[in-house]
């Protein structure tokens, strides 16, 4: 089968399109015929070798995917050859067929097509915990949404209105911030504005705003800072800028200010917190409250290009890859 392979870390063009024998499912894992993978900022980061956990070569990139049941390993109950699925592995999925283990599969409902599959679970578990399990939001509440037209930006503009949250959404294009409004954001500014920072604080009242979802990180963690509202949480998911940021404790006591880590993968690890993510974005998308948005759609050979493209802030949406 066809099947991208990284041999060595670095940018996107390390990818190689290859032959590769198709994976055979073991005890308790399934093969699913892959029909779209969605591409993560973390995808990237991985083939890069700078991601949270070390990249081992040589693999087959791509942690997200939808697909059809194919065949069924020893022991496997719940799963019937035909149905589609999501999935969330650790890599792999840039291949005609993966092969993941059935406990780790996501029913999808079936408002939803392959790509919308493929764009679901890394950006919305991510939203939901970002906003509701460690963010804490409530109905009526302001939050700051950054790179508010990509695929973790759309999914949280989304779930936060559906929440009844109001949306600031920062990003980096006209077009973008057109996109961010279309999602319901309520007031959008360019992130390269340069009175974004007063901008931002007016927008929610003058005192800055109770939520942050920070996802740019280097020198505009400091700006955050300065946009948060005295005790104020900072939800740190990303780091899209890849550059260090300063962190000075005391600027946190003035303001009460609270900085908490999220990480989709360890908080996964919880089921209590994924089984009620889970329910109440299954209610969200089957009812289509929520849509996930899919971005730009690209072809088995063209993944270098996607992997390219998302780095360099040309993709709105899930970036999708069609084996
Ligand atoms: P996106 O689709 O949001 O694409 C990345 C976006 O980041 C770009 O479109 C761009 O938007 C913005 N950006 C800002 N500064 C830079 C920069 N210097 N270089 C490149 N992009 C920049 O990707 P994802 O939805 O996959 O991820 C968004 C962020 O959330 C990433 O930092 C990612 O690592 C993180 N994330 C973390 C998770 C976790 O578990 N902690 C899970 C999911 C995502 P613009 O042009 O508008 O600035």
């Amino acid at each position: 089968m066809k099947a991208i392979r990284v041999e060595r870390l670095g940018p996107p063009d390390v990818m190689e399109l290859q032959d590769v024998p198709a994976p055979t499912p073991g005890p308790g894992e399934v093969r699913i015929e892959v029909e779209a993978v969605g591409i993560n900022f973390a995808d990237v980061l991985s083939v890069a070798g700078e991601y949270l956990t070390r990249t081992r070569v040589p693999y087959t990139p791509g942690m997200e995917f939808a697909g059809i049941v194919e065949s069924l390993g020893e022991g496997v109950t719940g799963v019937q050859v035909g149905q589609r699925v999501a999935a969330l592995g650790g890599s792999g999925a840039l291949a005609r067929y993966s092969v993941v283990n059935a406990a780790g599969l996501i029913p999808v409902p079936e408002n939803l097509s392959g790509a919308q599959a493929a764009a679901f679970p890394v950006s919305y578990f991510t939203a939901y915990h970002g906003l509701k399990t460690l963010g804490r939001g409530v109905e009526g509440e302001w939050v700051l949404v950054q790179a508010a037209a990509g695929a973790l930006g759309t999914a949280s503009i989304q779930l936060a209105r559906a929440m009844g949250m109001h949306v600031i959404a920062l990003a980096s294009t006209d077009e973008k911030l057109a996109l961010a409004r279309d999602l319901g954001a309520d007031v959008t500014i360019l992130q390269d504005d340069p009175d974004r920072v007063q901008k931002v604080r007016d927008a929610a009242g003058g005192k800055g705003v109770p939520l942050i979802l920070e996802v740019v990180g280097g020198k505009r963690f400091q700006e955050s800072l300065d946009m948060a509202a005295p005790q104020g949480r900072i939800i740190v998911i990303g780091n899209a800028s890849r550059e260090q940021a300063n962190l000075r404790p005391v600027e946190l006591m003035k303001r009460n200010l609270t900085v908490t880590g999220l990480w989709l993968t360890s908080l996964m690890n919880d089921r209590a917190a994924t089984m009620q993510a889970a329910q109440a974005l299954a209610g969200l998308v089957g009812s289509g409250k929520v849509t996930p948005q899919v971005g730009p759609t690209y072809a088995l050979a063209d993944s270098a290009r996607a992997f390219q493209d998302l780095l360099d802030r040309k993709t709105t949406g899930k970036v999708i890859i069609e084996p």
